[in-house]
């Protein structure tokens, strides 16, 4: 396949030059457009109010391959990437492998998530891949497995009907796997808290520590990763509430 990849954690980043080098030494051809630097919760942010820097650089992992660094957030580098970069249509947009997990609410901060959304607004289907980090980084597991979903699923991949996947993988080897499960969204949420600290100019700052408060519903993405699971949501866009609406219109209507 022709397949475009971005990320969120910046094109040096292991996860996407782990994934790259399996996807191309098995025969897919890869371009790489992704920020030059860390963009993590970047959301679906776009650079408007400043130029975008490109620069085509080598990375050992994907060579003889078009790797595009950019000055912009993950949205950016799959708009421009789709624009300026690519010889033609892609058949697939990747973004990842994100470092951590992107459960839950978790969808609506991820710069990964946001960048596989772009994609998929812009036309393409779009996976969004992610590793639940513990302290291994398995970066390799979840490579395996994408190249696996692709080589197993390419007539339901390259089909007219565009998709939107957010797939996050256990941080274990890959034979400890324990099944894939196609999963709605949990309630993944933390507690935040701003630390307060003081420079050594005596200013005070304040820095945001969460701590994970994860509810493991049966059903959802948070729960099939805590049971070691690969999680898939397929994912849509409207956030209209219909129930609501139901009533607001005959509530208004009286
Ligand atoms: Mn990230």
């Amino acid at each position: 396949m022709n397949i475009l990849l971005t990320n969120d954690d910046g094109i040096y980043a292991d996860g996407i030059r782990i994934l790259a080098n399996i996807l191309i030494e098995n025969g897919h051809k890869v371009t790489i457009t992704a920020p030059d630097r860390e963009r993590s919760a970047a959301g679906h942010s776009i650079t408007i109010n400043e130029p975008l820097r490109a620069k085509k650089i080598g990375l050992d992992e994907a060579p003889n391959s078009n790797c595009i660094k950019i000055s912009g957030t993950p949205a950016d580098c799959v708009k421009l990437g789709l624009e300026k970069f690519v010889d033609k249509k892609p058949d697939l947009i990747i973004s990842g492998i994100n470092n951590g997990a992107n459960l839950g609410y978790d969808v609506l901060y991820s710069g990964t998530v946001s960048a596989a959304i772009e994609a998929w607004m812009l036309g393409y289907t779009a996976l969004a891949v992610s590793l639940a980090v513990r302290e291994e980084k398995n970066f390799k597991t979840g490579a395996f497995y994408i190249n696996n979903l692709l080589k197993k699923n390419e007539n339901i991949l390259l089909n007219e009907e565009k998709m939107l996947l957010n797939i996050n993988i256990p941080d274990i080897v890959e034979d400890k796997i324990k099944g894939v499960e196609i999963t709605k969204l949990g309630t993944g949420q933390y507690e935040d808290h701003f630390e307060k600290r003081v420079d050594p100019m005596g200013n005070d700052y304040y820095w945001m520590a969460g701590k994970n408060k994860d509810i493991y519903i049966e059903g959802t993405d948070v729960r099939a990763v805590a049971d070691k699971k690969i999680s898939i949501t397929p994912l849509s866009l409207n956030l209209t509430d219909f129930t609501q609406k139901r009533k607001l219109n005959k509530f208004l209507n009286k």
